[in-house]
């Protein structure tokens, strides 16, 4: 596994020291359970888009007719990540002319944190929306940090968008932990394990391919150093994965089935109302009676405000029955899997970083689904 696989997944900061630390290697504490295998276990298969956007995500104000629309959309593979910081830049453009009322447009996390932080700036809010939880496509995520997946193309950023991107995770980070503790447990440090194999000394020489497409998605986690807790190599031998070198990193893990009820919990008990509406193009937008509205739109943004800029980036997961006593993550070999209360989610990352780019395809693909848990099979040891 490269640099730059490790990088895609979002999670590289704490994970890419070298594995010979000169610590000694940390023991896997309390000892690890496989997690079972067998397709019986499988209760679903789905599949979520991530609204990639090379700039990265929009959050700017525009005038539409009589409306000053503040947009928070285009987040990738880090909405959940980013989405409280996210939140607060949206928010603080929105307070500019100081409403009274505000209009979010979204329900999924952009839009229920958006809401939420604009009552504790003061406002009476309304969220309107098609879906909400559990329909919407943040219901369909990981629910790991990681804050820079595929959520910028390094080519295309603004130069200040690393500050601001540092900044939104921050501030993120903050509220997510507030979160740590709660009835429900929606946010919970967990231990993710990074799997590994020495590369080979000298590959054969490949006969020619062609250039693969790079997205050249923008690694930003080096600006986190020391924002994670404990991250360090484990004696394989405490484990039972079959990798020759395994690494330790403290991570957050979000339960999407808590979380999200929490959100729109918290979000009602504060005075917030849900309407549901489906707007077609912006003009719409005039149905409102809000002067100020937060466009929190996800992929929906693409059709809703003609934004070609948002290139979906689809990705399957594989839910098995959660497990008594397995409660950790890992990345092997392309996979990612997550232990997570609501269920054990498993992806496949795919050979390279192009896996997913522009495929608007949201049906689950079982042939995929059996392939994904037979690379699993093979994460543990006989
Ligand atoms: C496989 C996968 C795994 C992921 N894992 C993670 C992860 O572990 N961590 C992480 O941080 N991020 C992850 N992401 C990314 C994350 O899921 C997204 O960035 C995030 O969900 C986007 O949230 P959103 O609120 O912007 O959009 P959505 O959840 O799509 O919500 C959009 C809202 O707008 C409404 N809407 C849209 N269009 C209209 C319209 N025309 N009229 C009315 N309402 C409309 C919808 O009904 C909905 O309520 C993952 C993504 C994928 C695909």
């Amino acid at each position: 596994m490269d640099r730059r696989t490790l990088i895609r997944t979002g999670l590289a900061t704490a994970l890419l020291a070298p594995l010979t630390t000169p610590r000694m290697a940390l023991a896997a504490e309390p000892p690890l359970i496989p997690i079972r295998t067998d397709p019986a276990q499988v209760f679903r298969t789905t599949v979520c888009l991530r609204p990639f956007r090379a700039k990265g995500p929009r959050i700017e104000s525009e005038s539409v007719g009589r409306k000053q629309v503040i947009h928070n959309y285009g987040h990738g593979g880090s909405g959940w990540s980013l989405s409280w910081g996210s939140a607060a830049e949206a928010v603080w453009l929105a307070m500019q002319s100081s409403p009274r009322k505000l209009a979010v447009i979204g329900a999924g996390a952009l839009g229920l944190t958006a809401a939420i932080t604009a009552q504790r700036a003061g406002a009476e809010v309304t969220i309107y929306a098609k879906e909400r939880f559990p329909f919407v496509r943040s219901a369909r995520a990981t629910g790991i940090w990681s804050p820079d997946s595929r959520v910028a193309q390094t080519t295309a950023m603004p130069a200040d968008f690393p500050v601001r991107w540092e900044r939104m995770a921050r501030t993120s980070v903050a509220l997510h932990e507030s979160y740590v503790g709660s009835a429900g447990n929606p946010v919970e440090w967990i231990d993710y394990y990074i799997l590994r194999d020495p590369e080979p000394e000298s590959l054969p020489t490949a006969p020619e391919a062609p250039e693969a497409f790079d997205p050249g998605f923008a690694s930003l986690n080096d600006r986190l150093q020391g924002l994670m807790p404990h991250s360090g190599p484990v004696a394989p031998e405490t484990t039972p994965f079959a990798a020759a070198q395994v690494r330790r990193a403290a991570n957050l893990s979000f339960n999407i089935a808590d979380y999200g009820r929490q959100l729109e919990a918290d979000f009602l008990l504060a005075g917030g109302r849900f309407e549901h509406m489906e707007f077609h193009e912006p003009s719409d937008l005039s149905r409102l009676k809000e002067k100020v509205v937060i466009n929190c739109t996800g992929y929906g943004a693409r059709a809703l405000w003609r934004d070609e800029s948002v290139i979906p980036v689809r990705g399957q997961i594989v839910w098995l029955t959660p497990q008594e006593g397995v409660h950790y993550g890992f990345y092997s070999h392309g996979i990612g899997v997550l232990a997570r209360r609501d269920g054990i989610v498993v992806q496949d990352f795919g050979p390279d970083e192009a896996f997913g780019w522009n495929d608007a395809n949201e049906t689950a693909d079982p042939v995929a689904a059996q392939a994904t848990l037979e690379k699993l099979k093979t994460v543990y040891r006989a």
